[in-house]
């Protein structure tokens, strides 16, 4: 069996936390990895950003990277990508001619790929199944503009992509009840396939060696927030509630340390900070946080494992979230997590025993909760233990063994 992948603006070999790129790009590699791994051979589609990725790119033994021009090959924000997605589709229909490659299914990433597949599946004559990631309603509830612009177009290509696709993945089943209830989805047509994560990189360590090297003293008690920095991940929600903690506990001042992981810059940007990160350092010094906030940057999979278990709790605040592999991540090293109740951070989560949920956008309720973590030491070894216990139903073994149990549901033939 062979799969066409589509993933037009994120790349499964991009470096993860930049600008856009962060979950999906990780699942895609993740998942392309375990299919190939059955046999099951997957070419993934993508459109060339950076100079020195080569034209193929191999992810594993039969799954491999297609890299696309269409426009500049550079960073493009998302509408400049809608606006050339007739010259993505050509090119990857050209590629496909030109070495007389076969496919049996188009597997579609987010909503811009959506409008590639639905341009391919009948020429090719296959099915099509989609995952969307982040729903454009969802967002649009939760975000007071539209920052990207896309609102409206993005919308209507997921309406369309849910009605015209033979299925439709969601990573919970919260995201599968936002498909039914704000997308007329129907429910045959769902499968709810959660995320995975990698235990022979999260795992637990000892909290003193992950400290020490970071430079870390053993004293300070550590917050970590890990994600894009973006207004959607709740980052400032999270600096005002450490404001209130400094301000409920001022001896506390001294030893608390908020580290933010991520915002890394695409390469080729030529910027010198994502415009969300300057708002953020402003929000820093409003809020007399200097000396207890450090930006750390990007990080890759394996160092990224030490700060999760570097930290005494991960704050995960987003305003909404499909999934969550950062909580998973975090929970999987052991390490208890504050997050929201939103999307499916609620599944991944039980609140009280393998973290705690707090309603989303409420920097008092998180400053509450992070801080009895931070106080009780023995509520945040009763969550890790939680935790570490509640990680352990995930894994990318189990989404590749769903997502091609699908492929051959969709191979059958249809009974008449
Ligand atoms: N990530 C990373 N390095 C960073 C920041 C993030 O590897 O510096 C990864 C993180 O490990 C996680 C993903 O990016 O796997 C973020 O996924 P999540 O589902 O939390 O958020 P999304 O980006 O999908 O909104």
């Amino acid at each position: 069996m062979r799969v066409a992948m589509l993933s037009v603006h994120a790349c499964p070999m991009a470096k993860l936390g930049g600008r856009d790129s962060g979950g999906m790009n990780l699942y895609i590699r993740e998942l392309a990895r375990d299919l190939a791994r059955r046999g099951i051979e997957v070419d993934v589609f993508t459109r060339q950003r950076e100079h020195d990725h080569p034209k193929i790119q191999e992810i594993a033994p039969g799954a491999r990277v297609i890299h696309i021009e269409s426009g500049p090959v550079s960073y493009l924000p998302k509408m400049d990508v809608y606006d050339r997605l007739d010259e993505f589709t050509a090119g990857v229909d050209a590629y496909v001619k030109e070495h007389d490659l076969r496919y049996d299914v188009i597997h579609a990433h987010y909503w811009l790929s959506a409008e590639v597949a639905r341009a391919l599946a009948p020429t090719w004559g296959v099915p099509r199944i989609q995952m969307f990631h982040t729903l454009g309603l969802v967002k649009r509830e939760v975000m007071d503009e539209d920052v990207d612009g896309e609102s409206d177009v993005r919308v209507a290509i997921e309406r369309r992509a849910v009605q015209e696709s033979a299925a439709v993945i969601a990573a919970s089943e919260i995201e599968a009840g936002e498909l039914e209830e704000l997308y007329a989805a129907e429910p045959a047509k769902l499968r709810i396939i959660p995320c995975g994560v990698d235990p022979e990189i999260f795992h637990p360590v000892r909290q003193a060696d992950a400290r020490r090297a970071l430079g870390r003293d053993e004293c300070e008690r550590l917050v970590l927030f890990v994600g894009r920095i973006e207004q959607i991940k709740g980052i400032d929600v999270l600096l005002r509630a450490i404001g209130i903690i400094f301000r409920a506990y001022p001896e506390l001042r001294d030893e608390i340390c908020l580290l933010v992981v991520g915002g890394a810059l695409d390469a080729e940007d030529g910027e010198a900070e994502t415009d969300k990160i300057v708002e953020l350092r402003r929000l820093v010094h409003e809020h007399r946080l200097e000396d207890a906030v450090d930006f750390v940057g990007s990080q890759d999979q394996p160092r990224l494992a030490v700060f999760y278990n570097a930290a005494d709790l991960c704050a995960v605040p987003s305003l909404t979230e499909s999934f969550g592999l950062v909580a998973l991540e975090s929970m999987a090293c052991g390490t208890p997590v504050v997050g929201t109740r939103v999307g499916g951070l609620q599944t991944v989560i039980e609140n009280d025993v393998s973290g705690l949920l707090v309603p989303a956008g409420d920097d008092a309720a998180l400053a509450e909760a992070m801080a009895r973590v931070l106080l009780d030491h023995a509520l945040r070894l009763r969550l890790a233990a939680g935790a570490r216990e509640r990680a352990k139903a995930y894994s990318w073994h189990r989404v590749g063994e769903a997502v091609a149990a699908l492929y051959a549901d969709l191979m059958q033939p249809v009974e008449v």
